[in-house]
C-alpha cells in the first residue's frame, strides 16, 4: 500500500461528478456559500466529461415562462402522463419554475442559441426543447465550474463514501484514487453532492465485441450515482423504472428532431403504419392511458417491439420526404454532427443516404438513468413549500443519509430533467447543502484513518490479487484464480438480459426469472471479491463493474416487487402483464441494509400534487 501516497482534503462541499448536475452544483454552492471550501471531483475531464460531453443539439426542458409558453404545471402534467403516473410531481415542479433561469445563463455565457427570426425568442423545436448550436455546451458549463470551486479533481474515480463515525446515518465524506498516478484521495467533508450520472452496460447491449462501446447511454457512467447510495443505506426509488430508447440503428442517433422538427413519421417494412395495429391490444394491457397525448414513450416502443416480434420489421424512418427540402436536408445532417456524428459514419458506412432511403431504428437495451424519460434514482427529500410530509425531512435533494445530496440521472422520481433541468437540480442541491451546513447540522463529523486506511486497502485489492494470480494464468487471460473486470461485466450483462428483461427476452421476465436472476448476481458478487487488475485503467474498470454490479441488485429487487407491467415497452412482467392501478399506482422505495446486504422494499404513496391543489383551489 506504501506504493499508493495518500492525499487528505477537508471541505464544506464535495461534489462527486462534474457533469451537468455536478457542474450546477459546483457552481451554485460558491453563490450560497461565498467563504465555503467547494471541491469537485471527476471520474474523467470536466471539460468533456458525462453524457453532454459530445455536445448536444437541444436543450431539452425549457418553459418559456417568460413568453408564457409554458408553466411548471404543464411539466408536471407532461411528465406525470410519460411516466404512466410515477412521478415526484414536488421534484419535477420545483425543477421546471428554477429552469429558465438556468437556460438563460447558458445564454449568457456565450452557448449559441437559435432564435426564432419572427419572434426573437429562443427557437423552438417541440413543445419542451429548444435548439442551440451545442458542441461546446459541456465545456461552456464546466468553465462555470472551474471558476466556482476551490479546486476540481479531474481523473478522479470516487469509490466509496466515508461515513461520521459520531453521529449514525451521517455522511463524512467520500474516497477514490487517480487513474493516473494511483493515489489515494480522502476527501472528508461536512457535504456531499452525488451527481455521477446513470447506467450503461448494466444490461447486455445489442453492440458487443469490438463495437461494445457503441450504446445509446455515455458508455463510461456506470451506476456510481446509485452504487455510492445504495452502499452506504440511502433509499432508492422507482429503480425498476430502466428505459429503452427507440433511435437510428447501429449509430443510436437521437430521433427527436427527426419527429418534431423535420416532421418525419415511422412504417414497418411494409410502409403500413404500424402504432395503430397495436392500439387494441395496448389497450387491454394499459387502459385508457393508450389514450393520453402524447402517447407516453413506453407505450409507443410497446408498439415497435410488439410489431418486430409479430414479423413486421425492420422499422424505419421516413426521411426522403422531409429531406427533399434542402433546408430539412441540412438540419437532419446537422443533428448528428453537433450530438452523435458516429451515425453520420454509420450511415456513410452502410451506404445509407436518407434522402433516398429510408433509415432502420431499432429499440435499445435499457439502462438505469433519472434525467430522461425515466425517473430511476435515489429517495430525496423535496422542498418544503411543495412537499407532504412523506416526501420532506429538511433540506430539499437530501438523500436519507444525513448531509448526502443528489442531482441530475441520481435523483429519483423526477423524470424529464435532462440537461438543463439535472444542471437546475444540482444547483437546488447545492443551494440546501449550503443551508444544511449554515444551520450547524454538519458539526463535529469524526472520520478515522482506520476508517480511510480500511477503504485504501479495499480500493487497491485488485492490483494485489492480480500481482498473485497472474503466476496461475493458463492461457491469454485464464486464470483459476481471478477473474477480470471484461469477464465480470460480461457475466453481469448476460444475467441481466436473460433473466431482468433485456434484449435476450425482448425485455421480458417474471418472477421466477428474477429469482434465479437475484441468485447468479449473488454468487457474481461473491466472485467479485475475486477480480485482478493488471493497471490503473483496470482498477477503474473493476470499481465500474462492482458499481454496475450493485446497481443491478437495486434494479432486480424493484423489479421483482413491482408486481404489475406498469411500462409495457420498457419491461415486461410475464406473470403480471397489466398495468393494475388498484394495486401498483405508488411509488417503490428501497433500502439495502449495509451490515448484512439485504433489500427490503415498501410502496409508498404517489401524490398528484398539482391537480389536487387545483381542485382544492376551486372547491
Ligand atoms: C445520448 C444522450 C442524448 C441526450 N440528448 C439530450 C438533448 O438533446 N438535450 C438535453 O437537454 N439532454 C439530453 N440528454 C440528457 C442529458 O445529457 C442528461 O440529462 C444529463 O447529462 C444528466 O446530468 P448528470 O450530471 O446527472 O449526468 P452526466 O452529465 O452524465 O454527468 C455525470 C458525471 O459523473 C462522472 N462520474 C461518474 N462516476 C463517477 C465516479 N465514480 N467518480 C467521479 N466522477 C464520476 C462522469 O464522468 C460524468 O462527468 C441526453 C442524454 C444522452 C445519454
Amino acid at each position: 500500500m506504501a506504493k499508493h501516497k495518500t492525499h487528505y482534503e477537508d471541505c464544506d462541499v464535495l461534489v462527486v461528478g462534474g457533469g451537468m448536475a455536478g457542474t450546477g452544483a459546483t457552481f451554485e454552492a460558491r453563490h450560497w456559500g461565498r467563504d465555503m471550501k467547494i471541491i469537485c471531483v471527476e471520474k474523467a475531464n470536466i471539460d468533456r466529461s458525462g453524457a453532454v460531453a459530445q455536445g448536444l443539439y437541444a436543450i431539452n426542458c425549457y418553459m418559456g415562462m417568460q413568453w408564457g409558453e409554458n408553466q411548471p404545471e404543464d411539466h408536471v402534467r407532461y411528465a406525470r402522463n410519460d411516466l404512466m403516473g410515477m412521478v415526484r410531481e414536488d421534484l419535477g415542479y420545483d425543477m421546471a419554475r428554477h429552469v429558465d433561469s438556468t437556460v438563460h445563463m447558458f445564454d449568457e455565457w456565450g452557448l449559441p442559441m437559435m432564435k426564432n427570426e419572427k419572434t426573437g425568442r429562443y427557437l423552438r423545436e417541440g413543445k419542451w426543447q429548444i435548439m442551440i448550436h451545442g458542441e461546446s455546451y459541456k465545456p461552456i458549463v464546466a468553465e462555470a465550474a472551474k471558476k466556482s470551486a476551490d479546486k476540481i479533481y479531474n481523473r478522479i474515480m470516487i469509490t466509496h463514501l466515508l461515513m461520521d463515525e459520531s453521529k449514525e446515518n451521517r455522511v463524512g465524506g467520500a474516497v477514490g484514487f487517480n487513474m493516473r498516478t494511483g493515489d489515494f484521495h480522502v476527501f472528508r467533508s461536512k457535504t456531499v453532492i452525488v451527481a455521477a450520472g446513470g447506467a450503461s452496460h448494466i444490461f447486455k447491449p445489442r453492440a458487443v465485441g469490438e463495437g461494445m462501446g457503441r450504446t445509446w447511454y455515455a458508455p463510461w457512467s456506470n451506476g456510481s450515482a446509485y452504487a455510492l447510495p445504495i452502499a452506504v443505506g440511502a433509499k432508492m426509488t422507482q429503480m425498476e423504472n430502466r428505459i429503452v430508447l427507440c433511435r437510428f440503428k447501429d449509430g443510436y442517433g437521437p430521433v427527436g428532431a427527426y419527429f418534431l422538427h423535420l416532421k418525419t413519421y415511422t412504417q414497418n417494412a411494409n410502409g403500413e403504419n404500424y402504432e395503430k395495429k397495436w392500439y387494441d391490444q395496448t389497450k387491454e394491457l394499459v387502459g385508457e392511458y393508450i389514450d393520453h397525448h402524447p402517447t407516453p414513450t413506453c407505450l409507443r416502443n410497446h408498439a415497435f417491439i410488439q410489431e418486430t416480434i409479430a414479423g413486421g420489421g425492420p422499422i424505419h424512418m421516413v426521411t426522403t420526404e422531409a429531406f427533399q427540402d434542402p433546408h430539412l436536408e441540412t438540419v437532419g445532417w446537422e443533428n448528428f454532427l453537433g450530438m452523435t456524428v458516429g451515425q453520420a459514419v454509420v450511415w456513410a458506412s452502410q451506404n445509407i443516404d436518407p434522402k433516398y432511403t429510408n433509415p432502420e431504428l431499432t429499440t435499445s437495451e435499457p439502462y438505469v438513468m433519472g434525467s430522461h424519460a425515466t425517473c430511476s434514482g435515489a429517495w430525496v427529500s423535496g422542498p418544503e413549500d411543495l412537499s407532504p410530509p412523506e416526501y420532506f425531512w429538511g433540506y430539499n435533494r437530501m438523500l436519507t443519509i444525513d448531509g448526502l445530496f443528489g442531482a441530475g440521472d441520481t435523483v429519483g422520481g423526477s423524470a424529464h430533467k435532462f440537461s438543463s433541468g439535472s444542471f437546475t437540480e444540482g444547483r437546488l442541491a447545492a443551494k440546501a447543502a449550503v443551508k444544511y451546513i449554515e444551520d450547524q447540522k454538519a458539526a463535529d463529523i469524526k472520520v478515522s484513518d482506520k476508517q480511510c486506511e480500511d477503504f485504501k486497502t479495499k480500493v487497491f485489492k485488485p492490483l494485489e490479487t492480480y500481482t498473485v494470480a497472474q503466476n496461475e494464468i493458463t492461457g491469454g487471460t485464464v486464470s483459476p484464480s481471478y477473474i477480470s473486470p471484461i469477464q465480470g461485466l460480461q457475466r453481469l450483462q448476460r444475467i441481466m438480459d436473460e433473466y431482468v428483461g433485456g434484449i435476450a427476452t425482448n425485455y421480458m421476465t417474471n418472477g421466477n426469472m428474477l429469482k434465479r436472476g437475484l441468485e447468479l448476481l449473488a454468487w457474481l458478487e461473491e466472485d467479485l471479491e475475486k477480480i485482478g487488475a493488471e493497471d490503473l485503467h483496470q482498477l477503474m474498470r473493476a470499481w465500474e463493474l462492482k458499481h454496475r454490479a450493485l446497481t443491478s441488485q437495486c434494479v432486480t429487487e424493484h423489479t421483482m416487487f413491482r408486481e404489475e407491467t406498469r411500462w409495457p415497452g420498457y419491461y415486461y412482467r410475464g406473470d403480471h402483464m397489466k398495468l393494475d392501478d388498484d394495486n401498483w399506482h405508488c411509488l417503490t422505495v428501497s433500502r439495502r441494509d449495509p451490515k448484512t446486504g439485504k433489500f427490503s422494499l415498501e410502496k409508498v404513496p404517489v401524490y398528484h400534487i398539482v391537480d389536487e391543489n387545483e381542485k382544492r383551489k376551486a372547491s
